[in-house]
């Protein structure tokens, strides 16, 4: 499943091809994604695209006078074509610019979506959204106070959309280790410095992978490749039953809120 680096990196890749270019020719081929396109987005023919922007998992075409937001779900993918090509059976979506570009957007499990807003908050969505992990309003004050009066797995705490967006299961596990703190920990018993640990973690664990990414941005411009997503090196995530890099103490995985991690019980307190 594409998580926030990969969405990020996405941005990056389609960004200079859209921006600016008015839009020729919106096709569907298939309108039955997550929730159904409205058809009220053909209206973007003749629209000029000002930006591309990302909140949380979601990509965000600037129109003039509307947005489209895309999300890629668990199998969705965007390419920039740059000459035709034929579509294929699971390219649902191509958006044709002035300047001959095509993004193309490709998902075989259709769990992705395409909307249409005149304005971002009519978007339900996009309510409720905690901050983004990588902004200045993700510090640990922050997740501090609203760890207060609750007693959820800090894992499942730090992966709650309302709580900040974007720490997918991955990302959790190994922000964690990095922080050195026991996934299974009550959110309102950790300290005000450990938070400091996690979010110095957090923002590492997504920095450097959004950094990575930006190696695999060619793969926007190839006609059959897909976004790779990144093969970085991870400390504990699917390590089960291997030694940890510290301690050499064997990582354990466990189901904390039905989503399989994976940690060191001797480095993560
Ligand atoms: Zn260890």
């Amino acid at each position: 499943m594409p998580e926030l680096p990969e969405v990020e990196t996405t941005k990056r890749g389609i960004l200079p091809y859209l921006k600016g270019q008015t839009i020729k020719q919106i096709v569907v081929r298939q309108p039955k994604l997550r929730w159904p396109i409205s058809e009220a987005i053909f209206n973007a023919h003749g629209q000029e695209i000002l930006d591309v922007k990302r909140r949380a998992k979601y990509l965000l075409l600037q129109l003039p006078n509307n947005w489209i937001i895309i999300h890629l779900g668990m199998s969705g993918s965007l390419r920039v074509l740059l000459n035709p090509q034929q579509a294929a059976k699971h390219d649902h979506v191509d958006l044709t610019l002035e300047n001959g570009v095509i993004l193309r957007y490709t998902d075989p499990r259709r769990f992705g979506s395409w909307l249409w807003a005149k304005k971002l908050d009519h978007v339900t969505q996009l309510l409720h959204l905690g901050p983004e992990p990588l902004s200045d309003e993700l510090t640990a004050k922050y997740l501090f106070s609203k760890a207060q009066n609750r007693h959820v797995p800090i894992k499942t705490f730090i992966m709650d959309n309302h709580i900040v967006v974007g720490v997918g299961n991955i990302y959790a596990s190994e922000s964690l280790f990095m922080a050195k703190i026991n996934p299974n920990r009550k959110v309102n018993t950790l300290s005000l410095f450990e938070f400091e640990q996690l979010v110095i973690a957090i923002k590492h664990v997504l920095s450097k992978s959004i950094e990575q990414g930006g190696t695999t941005l060619k793969d926007f411009l190839q006609s059959d490749g897909k976004p790779g997503y990144f093969a970085q090196k991870l400390q504990v995530y699917g390590r089960d039953g291997e030694k940890c890099y510290l301690c050499q103490t064997e990582i354990k995985s466990q189901k904390i809120g039905q989503r399989n991690t994976f940690y060191c019980e001797i480095c993560q307190k």
